[in-house]
């Protein structure tokens, strides 16, 4: 009989560092692996994005990772190298996000070194059993490390069917230009193939606040006081999956994954142990709503027109967000959008409307088009950013992101890591 995985939840109240280094250790030491976390030891949390304002929930916390630091390094005289090496979401420089998100603090009381992959050495890796990347390159600490750590943060995700945990983790492993190719309909492939470079040792989650209902980097945080452990990434998303009421079947990348005999999605293959109950925490999730809806299913003013194909990890899932962002951080202008009439995909049919946005480099207009103004952004899909900048520049629309200090971070900070990376040989 298969060896059942197993998934730790632990109640966690606050973001109480002793509090958290004192559960992740009991974690370690469950799953026998506390003489084990040791030598060369990677850590790769979720800091996507990091914005005290706008995405203040978007990130594994700097708390949660002083925790997980002290279980890692509680009493050990070893000189073990920890390494927390991330990838920030696409067109942002990780090192901003890291500050933002508060980690240069850990470096104050921990011999760490804070790792943007895009700014590291890298190495690639050939994959067996790809079927969207052939190979995969990444920071050389990913790949060649003693011990792998996984730090997620549990959110809600509109482009992965709703759930960003464990798995979905991995696409912080690639850098933007492989990141962002097919990010359309193969974006769950895409995912499940990342799990040959990116297979963690042990997974600890901030589950204490959660974020979800929205876009995925500014949505916002609710408490839910838990963290997980696991060392099965596929058993730890299913279990995250019955925490959000999420059939993890539903979920393509689990699904897959599934399919390529990664784990069951059975909740009847997992032992849960812990001192809260799976059902405790499903009663209080109950209601929470995740803002699953197909795009043009969107109750605001902008009007959407969905065609052929339906991207939810590409263009539509990416404009769901870029919607989702006014009714996270602007919910005024979010009840007065301009009407704009938003095209994406092949859409067989006439068009009239007194303003049309195409978006999406394959979409366009299989019929007459009666428009005052037509435009067009580009992409397969475009960036967050580059939505954010497009329809300010073409429908005059402040979005959310539009800030100063993001758009130093997104571009000039952006230019600074680049030059950094062309002087080490490093691009
Ligand atoms: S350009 Fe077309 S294929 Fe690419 S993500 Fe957009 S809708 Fe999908």
């Amino acid at each position: 009989m298969r060896k059942k995985e197993k998934v730790i939840i632990r109640r966690s109240p606050d973001y109480n560092p002793e509090i958290i280094k004192k559960i992740v250790q009991e974690g370690l030491s469950e799953f026998g692996l506390s003489s084990k976390a040791k030598g060369k030891i990677t850590i790769k949390p979720n800091v996507v994005m990091a914005h005290h304002k706008i995405a203040p929930s978007a990130f594994t916390r700097p708390e949660f990772i002083d925790g997980l630091l002290g279980a890692l390094t509680d009493g050990k005289k070893d000189d073990s190298k920890i390494v927390i090496a991330e990838k920030a979401g696409a067109g942002l420089p990780t090192s901003r996000m890291f500050r933002r998100a508060g980690y240069y603090d850990l470096k104050k009381k921990y011999r760490i070194k804070l790792l943007p992959i895009e700014e590291s050495r890298k190495k690639t890796v050939r994959l067996q059993r790809g079927e969207v990347h052939q190979e995969v390159t990444t920071a050389r600490e990913i790949v060649d490390n003693d011990f792998l750590v996984y730090a997620p943060k549990l959110k809600s995700n509109v482009l992965c069917q709703g759930l960003t945990a464990a798995i979905k983790l991995n696409m912080g492993l690639l850098l933007d230009k492989k990141r962002l190719w097919n990010h359309n309909f193969n974006l769950d492939k895409k995912i499940v193939d990342l799990l040959e470079v990116g297979f963690p040792d042990f997974i600890a989650t901030d589950a204490i606040e959660i974020s979800l209902g929205g876009n995925q980097l500014t949505q916002h945080g609710r408490h839910l006081g838990i963290i997980l452990m696991a060392t099965d990434p596929v058993a730890h998303d299913v279990v995250c999956s019955h925490i959000l009421h999420l059939d993890p079947q539903h979920i393509h990348h689990l699904r897959i994954a599934h399919e390529r005999g990664y784990g069951s999605l059975s909740l009847d293959e997992i032992e849960i142990e812990g001192d809260i109950s799976l059902e405790e925490i499903r009663q209080k999730t109950k209601n929470w709503d995740l803002g699953l809806v197909k795009v043009d299913k969107v109750d605001c003013n902008i009007k959407t027109i969905i065609g052929e194909p339906y991207c939810p990890g590409g263009c539509h899932g990416i404009f769901l967000d870029w919607l989702y962002m006014f009714k996270d951080r602007k919910p005024e202008l979010w009840k007065n959008l301009p009407p704009w009439t938003v095209v994406i995909g092949q859409h067989s049919g006439d068009v009239s409307a007194s303003r049309v946005m195409v978006i999406g480099t394959c979409s366009g207009i299989q019929g007459k088009v009666k428009a005052r103004k037509l435009r067009k952004i580009r992409g397969c899909p475009p960036k967050h950013k580059d939505l954010v900048l497009g329809f300010f520049l073409k429908a005059g629309i402040l979005n959310p992101l539009f800030r100063f200090d993001l758009i130093m971070d997104a571009y000039f900070f952006l230019f600074i890591s680049w030059c950094k990376r062309l002087i080490k040989g490093r691009l």
